[in-house]
Formats: C-alpha cells, structure tokens, sequence
C-alpha cells in the first residue's frame, strides 16, 4: 500500500461546449491543492482538446482522449490517429470503454489493436474492462475480465507496462447512481485482475500496475473505494462534469 500512484481521470464523454470544457477545465485546474501524489487526467471530446490543453498549460494535470484509431494516418474518414492526439498534447488515450464495446460494438480484437498501437505511438492506455449485469449474474465475471485483460493486453510488450493502468468499470455500475458497486466488490475484481496481470506480466508488473474503479464514483461515495485494498483510483464520468465534485473525489484519493 502507498507504493502505487493514485490516479483520477475525468471522462467528459460527449458532454459540454467549448464555452463550458473551457470553464470545467478552469474550473480544476484553479481548484487543484497540494494533492501532488494524486495523478489528474482529464478527457475532454476531441473538438475540445486543443482548447483544453491551453487552459491547462502551466498546471500538473495530464490531457487525455476518449479513444483512437490505430492507424498512424490514412483513409479512415471520421477518425483520429494517436499521432493526432499526441500533437494536440495527449498523454493518454481511455480505450475498451463500455460504451465503445457495447453501443459502438468494438471487439477485444480490435481494442486489443488500439492499444498496442497507442503504446507504440508513445500513448499511454487506460484500459477499461467490465462484466455486464447479466454476467454478474451468471457468475460470469471472473471469466469475462480475465478475457478481456488478457484478449486487450495481448502481445502487448513489457517495456510499455509502466504506461499501461487498468480501470474497472462493472457496466451495470456506470452512470447508474441507484445501482453502484459496493466497495467489496471493487476490490474483489481489481484483485482478480491483478492476479490475472501476474499471470500474463509477473508478480513485479502486477504490483506495480494502477487499477482503477469506475461507477458512479461521486463524493460522497468515492473515499469508501479509494481507500480499498488495490484500488488505485477512481474513473469519473458524471461527476467530473463539475468542477467542486471531481476535486473533491481527487482530495478523497489523497
Ligand atoms: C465512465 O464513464 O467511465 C464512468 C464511470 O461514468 P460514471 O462515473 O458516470 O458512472
């Protein structure tokens, strides 16, 4: 414990204005305090990274994007290379998110794609991975973020581990306020996939790898994860649309 960094990123999703991506990223920015062990990352829509990035010039917190192609250019007409991304100052690219594989049907194949390419385009991957409710039902968890850990991170190489962090994000969890995770259930799953990330990267890997949680993390909620065996810090949507409360999520990973 103590050892791993705490890590909190902001996801906007396809939220906000440039008036108010501007004003949020303000917003956290002039609010951030003396929580230096705590990693920021914040994750505007692309039309907003330019201007994001700006306001953020000068302060600690990283830029990051929502998701990539994995082509360094090309005739992928409506996408977005890292090469891109990486011009525009991003530092980390979310890939694998739910609603990627679950609205936008990505596949383990291609996530698995993205992120090799993004680590070797210089990226560093949050890789999100998550059970459905019916599979938690099934009994299906274990087995399904042990395929997606080892289906997204395969042949990934193991000099690129250190830029990799994992966040776990239960679907039935995300953007549901009444039906969150319990803090025991966070932790059981990050403790599956960090033994799954031994199996794959060994145990020095494993330890050192951030797993995030991510659903419905909000105040009032988050220090009972983050203070959680494993749970390296927290992926925010809905409440990183407001400044006052994604800070206070980043003082409660403190
Ligand atoms: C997310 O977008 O990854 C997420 C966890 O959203 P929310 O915090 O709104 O559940």
């Amino acid at each position: 414990p103590g050892k791993r960094r705490k890590v909190v990123v902001g996801n906007w999703k396809m939220h906000t204005t440039s008036a108010e991506a501007r004003q949020l990223a303000k917003g956290v920015a002039n609010g951030l305090g003396n929580e230096d062990d705590v990693s920021v990352i914040l994750c505007p829509p692309f039309p907003y990274l330019a201007l994001v990035r700006e306001i953020l010039k000068g302060s600690r917190i990283a830029l990051g994007a929502q998701n990539m192609y994995p082509e360094k250019e090309g005739a992928f007409t409506g996408e977005v290379s890292p090469m891109m991304l990486l011009d525009l100052g991003c530092k980390y690219v979310i890939l694998g998110h739910s609603e990627r594989r679950h609205k936008l049907g990505e596949s383990d194949m291609f996530i698995n794609q993205k992120v090799r390419f993004a680590l070797a385009s210089g990226l560093g991957v949050i890789l999100c991975v998550g059970e459905t409710l019916e599979q938690r039902k099934a009994n299906q968890t274990e087995a399904l973020l042990d395929r997606q850990l080892s289906l997204g991170l395969a042949d990934v190489p193991a000099d690129a581990l250190p830029r990799i962090s994992i966040a776990y994000e239960p679907v039935w969890a995300i953007g549901n306020a009444a039906h969150h995770a319990t803090p025991q259930q966070a932790e059981d799953a990050h403790a599956i996939l960090r033994g799954r990330f031994a199996n794959l990267f060994g145990e020095e890997a494993a330890e050192a790898v951030a797993i995030q949680y991510g659903g419905s993390v909000d105040p009032e909620n988050a220090a009972a994860f983050l203070r959680r065996n494993g749970v390296d810090g927290a992926l925010i949507g809905g409440a990183s649309m407001k400044a006052d409360q994604f800070l206070a999520i980043i003082r409660a990973a403190k």
